[in-house]
C-alpha cells in the first residue's frame, strides 16, 4: 500500500551537491522544499571526525561512501552486439551515497570549460570543416554559452572559497595563472595552495619547454574562509585523504560543509534519509510528485508542484526511463533522446622514478594540489592535419601517498612478493606521477538503456550502458600521452613509464567519477532532453540537474560546470518559472 503525503513546493531527488545548490537556492524564495535522500544522514563533525575519515579500509576498500551495488547497478558492455553483464563491484567510478552525495570524497579540483567547449559541433566546423568531425561522433553544442554561465561559475567560486591564480580577467591575461581560460568577472576568492617538490618539478619542467604552468584550481583551502552563507571553513592541512575521503577537517569544500549548515538552520527545508525514489509520477504532461520507498520497505508518494532530479546521471537517467519519460534512444534508427550521448573522460599518464637522492614525501598531498599545462585542451592548439579535435589538460596533481593504495613501481616488476617489495620500498618516496585528463567526445554507439534481463532489488529493469572511446578519442588521447612523455623526460628522473588509455574500455579499473550524458541539454526536443535552463522538454515542472546534461565531456573535471548549470537555471527559475510556470524555452 502506497501511503500519500501532504504536498510539497518542491521535491528534489538527491542530496548531493545539485540538490543542496537548490535546495539553498529555492529556500530563498519561502518555498516548502523537501530533499529526499537514499542514504543515511552524515555529518561532518560527528561522522568523519579526523581520527577515522582516514581509514582506509573502510572508506576505499569497503566502500562506506559509495553507493550499494547490491540493492541497485548497471549492467555493462563495450558494443550493442554484446549481452551485457552486471556490474557488480565499483572500479571504473564510484558515485557516492549518504548525504553530501559523490562529493562528500571529491578532490576538488574545481574548472570552468572552455568557452568553445560550448559550442563543440559548431566551431569546430567553423575551424576545420565538417569533415574534421568523425561521422561517427554525436557532438553538439550546447544551447548555452560561457557568458551566460560566468556569473554563476563565480558564484560557485564564492561559495567553496576555490584557490587559484586567475589566468584571464575582465578580457585581460594575468600573469602566473591559466592564460586559455575565459574571462573571468572576479579573481579566485583564495590564493592558489602551497606548492610541494612533485608539482613544481612538474612545472619547472614544463615551463622549460615552452609551456605557461599555473596552480590547479581548488577547492581543498589555502587559508581560513568563511563563504557568502556564512560557513567557516578551516586551512587544508595537506593530509592527504581527499579524493574518495571525507575531509574531517573543514577544509575541502562540499555540499555538506559549505551549504548544509546554513540550509539545516531554514525552518522551509526539510532533509529526509532512507528514501529511495523510484518514480517520478506524472499525469496530463505534468510531474505530479515521487514515489519512494523507506528501509523498511513503505512506499510513499510524495506530490509536489516541482521536481528536482539530483542524483547523479545514472539515477536520473534511469528514473526517466523508469517513469517512461521521453523515449528511450535507440543507436540503430537515432529515434528518442532518453540515454544518448552517454561520454565519459579519457586518461592516461606518466611515472617518473627518481634516485634516493630526491624524495618527493608523497603523503603531504592534497586532492587538487598540483601544477597543470592547458596548452592540449579543448581548441587551444591548431588541430588542422592531426585527425582528432579536442584534448585535455595535462598535470602533477599531488594528491597522496596513501599506504595501501599508493605504491608506484617500474612497469616491470613482479605483481607480488619479495621482489614487488623490494620495488615499492625502493619507488614510494621517490616517484611522481603525471597524467593527461581528456575530453571524450560522444558517438553513436555509445548509450543508456534498460537491460531485458537483469533487475534490481525493487524489481525494476537493471540501466544498461554501451560504452567504448571513440575513434577521435582515441588518437587525441594518444596525441597527448605523447605531450605527458616529453614533459615527464624533461622532469630529470632515471625513468619513465607511460601507461597510455585502456582500450577497449574496462570498466574495473579506477577512472573517474565523470560520467556525462543521457539527459543531455540542447535547442529543441529534437536534438535533447532539457533546455537551456535543464528543464525537461516533456514535462515542464521536471528540471534535471548534473553532468548528464553535458552533450560531451570536454577535457576538464565536472563539477564546476555541474554547478553553474544548475544555478544558471536556478536564476532562471527565480526571475520567471516561479511567476509564470511553464516552459522556460518554447520548443
Ligand atoms: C573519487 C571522486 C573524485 C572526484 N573528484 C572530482 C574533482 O576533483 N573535480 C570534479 O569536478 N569532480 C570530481 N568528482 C565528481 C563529483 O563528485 C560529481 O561531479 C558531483 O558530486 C556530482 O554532483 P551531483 O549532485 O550530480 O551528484 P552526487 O553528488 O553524486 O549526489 C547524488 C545523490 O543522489 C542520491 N540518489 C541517487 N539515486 C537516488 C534515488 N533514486 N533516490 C534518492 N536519492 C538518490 C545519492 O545517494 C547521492 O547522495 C569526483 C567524484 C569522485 C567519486
Ligand atoms: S588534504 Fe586538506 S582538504 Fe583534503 S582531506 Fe586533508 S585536510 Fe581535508
Amino acid at each position: 500500500m502506497t501511503t500519500i503525503l501532504p504536498r510539497r513546493d518542491v521535491v528534489i531527488v538527491g542530496f548531493g551537491w545539485t540538490g543542496a545548490i537548490v535546495a539553498e537556492q529555492l529556500t530563498q524564495e519561502g518555498l516548502d522544499v523537501l530533499a529526499l535522500e537514499r542514504g543515511h544522514w552524515r555529518d561532518t563533525s560527528t561522522d568523519y571526525a579526523v581520527n577515522n575519515a582516514q581509514d582506509e579500509v573502510r572508506y576505499r576498500y569497503r566502500d562506506e561512501l559509495f553507493e550499494d551495488l547490491s540493492r541497485e547497478t548497471l549492467t555493462f558492455r563495450n558494443q550493442s552486439n554484446q549481452e551485457a553483464l552486471p556490474m557488480r563491484m565499483l572500479g571504473s567510478f564510484l558515485p557516492g551515497t549518504n548525504v553530501g552525495g559523490s562529493g562528500v570524497h571529491w578532490n576538488g579540483q574545481t574548472w570552468r570549460f572552455l568557452p568553445t567547449d560550448f559550442q563543440a559541433r559548431s566551431h569546430n566546423e567553423e575551424r576545420y570543416g565538417a569533415d574534421a568531425i568523425d561521422e561517427e561522433l554525436t557532438i553538439q553544442d550546447w544551447g548555452v554559452t560561457y557568458e551566460e554561465l560566468e556569473p554563476h561559475y563565480d558564484t560557485f567560486d564564492k561559495l567553496c572559497g576555490i584557490a587559484g591564480q586567475a589566468g584571464n580577467l575582465g578580457g585581460e591575461i594575468q600573469q602566473g595563472g591559466n592564460p586559455f581560460e575565459g574571462p573571468r568577472s572576479s579573481p579566485y576568492p583564495n590564493p592558489p595552495m602551497d606548492m610541494v617538490a612533485a608539482p613544481l618539478r612538474f612545472a619547472d619542467a614544463a615551463r622549460e619547454l615552452g609551456y605557461q604552468p599555473f596552480p590547479g584550481p581548488s577547492a581543498n583551502m589555502s587559508r581560513a574562509y568563511t563563504n557568502p552563507l556564512g560557513v567557516s571553513l578551516a586551512p587544508c592541512s595537506y593530509c592527504g585523504f581527499c579524493e574518495k575521503y571525507a575531509c574531517g577537517n573543514y577544509s575541502k569544500a562540499t555540499a555538506a560543509t559549505t551549504i548544509l549548515p546554513a540550509l539545516m538552520r531554514r525552518e522551509n527545508f526539510t532533509l529526509k534519509t532512507g528514501a529511495m525514489v523510484l518514480r517520478v509520477e506524472t499525469r496530463g504532461g505534468r510531474a505530479t510528485g515521487v514515489t519512494y520507498v523507506t528501509p523498511e520497505g513503505d512506499e510513499f508518494f510524495q506530490p509536489a508542484d516541482m521536481v528536482f532530479l539530483c542524483a547523479y546521471i545514472t539515477h536520473n537517467v534511469n528514473l526517466l526511463m523508469q517513469s517512461g519519460i521521453g523515449e528511450i534512444y535507440d543507436p540503430r534508427t537515432g529515434e528518442g533522446q532518453v540515454g544518448r550521448n552517454y561520454a565519459y573522460q579519457t586518461m592516461s599518464g606518466a611515472n617518473v622514478f627518481y634516485d634516493d637522492d630526491f624524495s618527493v614525501n608523497p603523503f603531504v598531498g592534497a586532492g587538487a594540489l598540483g601544477q597543470c599545462i592547458d596548452e592540449f585542451n579543448g581548441d587551444n592548439f591548431d588541430h588542422e592535419g592531426l585527425g582528432f579535435i579536442g584534448g585535455g589538460y595535462i598535470a602533477q596533481w599531488q594528491t597522496n601517498g596513501r599506504p595501501i593504495e599508493h605504491h608506484p613501481v617500474p612497469s616491470d616488476t613482479p605483481t607480488f612478493g619479495l621482489g614487488w617489495k623490494q620495488a615499492v620500498r625502493a619507488n614510494y618516496n621517490h616517484t611522481i606521477g603525471i597524467g593527461a585528463h581528456g575530453a571524450s567526445h560522444s558517438r553513436r554507439g555509445n548509450h543508456l538503456d534498460l537491460d531485458p534481463t537483469y533487475r534490481d532489488a525493487y524489481g525494476r529493469p537493471l540501466m544498461r550502458l554501451t560504452f567504448d572511446f571513440s575513434r577521435n578519442d582515441i588518437a587525441m588521447s594518444a596525441y597527448l600521452t605523447d605531450r605527458v612523455e616529453e614533459i615527464a623526460r624533461a622532469m630529470g628522473g632515471n625513468r619513465v613509464d607511460v601507461s597510455p588509455l585502456k582500450v577497449p574500455y574496462d570498466i574495473k579499473p579506477y577512472q573517474t567519477t565523470h560520467n556525462t550524458g543521457g539527459h543531455i541539454m540542447g535547442d529543441s526536443p529534437d536534438n535533447s532532453v532539457t533546455n537551456k535552463f535543464n528543464q525537461s522538454w516533456d514535462v515542464s515542472n521536471l528540471f534535471l540537474m548534473g553532468a548528464g546534461n553535458f552533450p560531451q565531456n570536454p577535457g576538464y573535471n565536472p563539477t564546476g560546470t555541474v554547478a553553474a548549470l544548475a544555478y544558471h537555471s536556478l536564476a532562471e527559475i527565480r526571475r520567471s518559472y516561479l511567476q509564470n510556470p511553464g516552459p522556460l524555452v518554447q520548443a
